[in-house]
């Protein structure tokens, strides 16, 4: 009988990581030196599960599609390969395990032609891999498989009945084959509380890995951070601009890694670092001659090695590559979730820091008194919110400029639409350097679930029209519709109404960005009356409200934005949204911000510089004396 083949030796020596990935050629330890205790747990009778809570391009998936392959030569039994969805599955099985099997020397003729290939199964000579995905529980029950790799596991389904299910189904596959099974779980983490690969990682029959590498100076040996929140501790540090703000191109140019003893830690020295790194489990440690020493805390069938970020990935460029990767993502939530999932391997938590109301007046309330328009003001908005079956209306007026730059000028309730329409909407707003009023252009207000009453206020008001928020995916900020009188909720209503619906997603992420202080880089500043300090329920209320994720039945993360205390309101944060929505709509979808109609007595002056250079040198005298008939107006 020949001599057993392990997958440590084996899989370096046959396995071809295809050409159309990243990293083509052979699958080198050098290149992932990381993966080499992965393949000596597979060697391990001891070990039963592997579970990999690994970051982008630390080769997670090819690991375990190796281990398929090795398993379907060296101990053909049957297997599974599973991913979240059909898509996904079908994708990796195309792009990824068929490349490889066919790049294999071993495995190649042990294919099926191409024409002769079931889409269920891969056939090999003396075994099969079973396609399945986690939507789909019948894919990953009934049949009995040795070894397995579940891929993406934090992507699979979250539908209550069937969330412990996919994964625990797939576990029970291998029952029949109680001493040679194996099971590799990898993904990189996702959601905070309902991420898959971490709740298995976690478990209390879990021995869990921690990658240490040494420091190239002191020798220490460490596990990597991406530190940021201790400017003296560990982690990637970056030279920042004379501002003393971090620019990302420079970023990458002058990132290092500082150790937990201060060395300094340059890309060079990155390989020789990550291959002399170790799995050091649990309750043990390395000592100065690089040897584990201690007991491991957990001695267990199913070992998790992780969580393991792109730190420690020889793929990528070095440490200013991950610095360079952060500060492009802070100024987008979804970016910066996916750099915390797949390039730190960290769960995301979608719960945003709580901004206290002093914070928020500190950060904001610097603009003008409240009821006067700042210098720069060009035109106005109000957004107008109702509440209580009609019986209250809370307000917020805004006042705009040049490059969309904002304040918030006056906020208030009424008792009745008609005080709004007399005391905010239609009266004269005075600017604080005296100069001519301006006039409200254009507000909008909220119909919400008191239409037909908004309908019927708002009809007729120039410059007022009804709004409903949209939970819908729209591109932009606002979109016009035109309801029909059959569609009224008012049977017997004959005309139809033009209303407004504004993208409650892109509204409230403009608003969270200005009061959580990130704004994008040219991205204009707004205000609040510096009176508005003290208004702490106002404040309260601007800040009542919270994005929050959650997977919906086809297994999509939704967002939805919901107040953070149900039982206080959060009508300001409407209706200041409303007046932002309104100044995006009459700059026409942002385009005017920087061609505004000027201040009133601008205008003037300009009207008249322009009558004069129409008159020709002859009617100078005549136009002289026009210029002073005008101004004497
Ligand atoms: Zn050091």
């Amino acid at each position: 009988m020949p001599r057993e083949q392990k997958a440590v030796d084996w899989i370096p020596a046959n396995i071809k990581i295809p050409a159309e990935t990243e990293t083509p050629g052979p699958f080198d330890l050098d290149l992932f030196p990381h993966v080499r205790g992965v393949l000596e747990a597979l060697d391990d009778t001891d070990v039963r599960n592997i579970i990999l809570p690994w970051a982008a391009r630390n080769a997670k998936t090819t690991t375990g599609i190796s281990a398929l392959i090795y398993f379907a030569v060296c101990k053909p039994r049957p297997s599974i390969f599973a991913s979240s969805n059909q898509d996904r599955t079908d994708d990796d099985i195309n792009s990824k395990i068929y490349p490889m099997l066919e790049s294999c020397a071993k495995t190649r003729d042990m294919l099926l032609p191409k024409h002769r290939r079931n889409k269920n199964f891969i056939y090999l000579r003396d075994s099969r891999i079973r396609r399945a995905f986690s939507g789909s529980p019948s894919t990953l029950a009934g049949f009995p498989a040795c070894y397995f790799h579940a891929s993406e596991i934090s992507k699979w389904t979250k539908n209550k009945s069937s969330e412990a299910n996919a994964i625990r189904l797939i576990g029970q596959r291998a029952k029949l084959y109680p001493f040679d099974r194996k099971g590799i779980y990898e993904s990189t983490p996702g959601l905070k509380g309902e991420c898959n690969i971490m709740a298995l990682y976690r478990k209390a029959t879990t021995q869990r890995r921690v990658r240490m590498v040494p420091c190239p100076h002191c020798g220490e040996y460490q596990k990597l951070v991406f530190g940021g929140k201790d400017e003296d501790g560990p982690g990637i540090k970056w030279k920042k601009g004379k501002n003393g703000r971090s620019d990302p191109i420079l970023a990458e140019e002058s990132a290092w890694y500082q150790c937990v003893n201060g060395c300094k830690i340059e890309n060079f020295q990155r390989a020789e670092m990550m291959r002399a790194g170790l799995w050091v489990p649990e309750g043990m440690s390395v000592n100065e001659w690089g040897e584990l020493i201690g007991e491991p805390k957990v001695r267990a069938k199913d070992v998790g090695f992780g969580p393991l970020s792109s730190l420690y990935s020889l793929v990528i460029s070095g440490w200013g590559q991950i610095a360079r990767e952060y500060l492009e993502a802070l100024d987008d939530t979804e970016a910066l979730r996916d750099f915390i999932n797949s390039t730190l391997a960290e769960e995301w938590d979608p719960r945003p820091q709580t901004i206290e109301p002093h914070i928020l007046a500190k950060r904001m309330c610097h603009g003008t008194s409240a009821g006067l328009l700042p210098d720069w003001s060009r035109f106005l908005t109000a957004g107008v919110d109702v509440q209580e079956n009609g019986q209250r209306f809370v307000y917020v007026v805004s006042a705009w400029g040049e490059g969309g730059r904002g304040q918030e000028i006056k906020h208030g309730e009424a008792a009745n639409f008609d005080n709004v329409v007399q005391h905010v909407l239609r009266r004269q707003w005075q600017f604080v350097d005296q100069g001519e009023p301006l006039h409200i252009t254009q507000a909008f207000v909220d119909s919400g679930d008191q239409s037909e009453l908004i309908y019927d206020l708002t009809r007729g008001l120039n410059g007022v029209l009804p709004v409903k928020g949209s939970g819908n995916k729209m591109e932009t900020m606002y979109r016009e519709a035109v309801l029909a009188p059959e569609k009224r909720r008012n049977r017997l209503a004959s005309e139809e109404i033009k209303l407004i619906h504004i993208n409650t997603t892109q509204s409230n992420e403009w608003l969270q960005r200005h009061f959580e202080g990130r704004r994008f880089k040219d991205e204009a500043e707004f205000l609040l009356s510096v009176d508005s300090r003290l208004d702490i329920d106002f404040l309260d209320q601007l800040l009542n409200e919270q994005k929050v994720r959650e997977f919906d039945k086809n297994n999509r993360l939704q967002t939805r934005w919901v107040r953070i205390n149900t039982s206080l309101p959060n009508d300001y944060r409407d209706a200041l949204r409303y007046s932002r929505v309104a100044a995006i709509y009459c700059t026409n979808d942002g385009q005017l911000w920087n061609a505004l109609p000027p201040r009133p007595e601008d205008a003037r002056k300009q009207q008249q510089a322009a009558r004069r250079s129409a008159m020709g040198a002859s009617e100078s005298f005549e136009a002289r004396n026009f210029d002073d008939d005008f101004s004497a107006r």
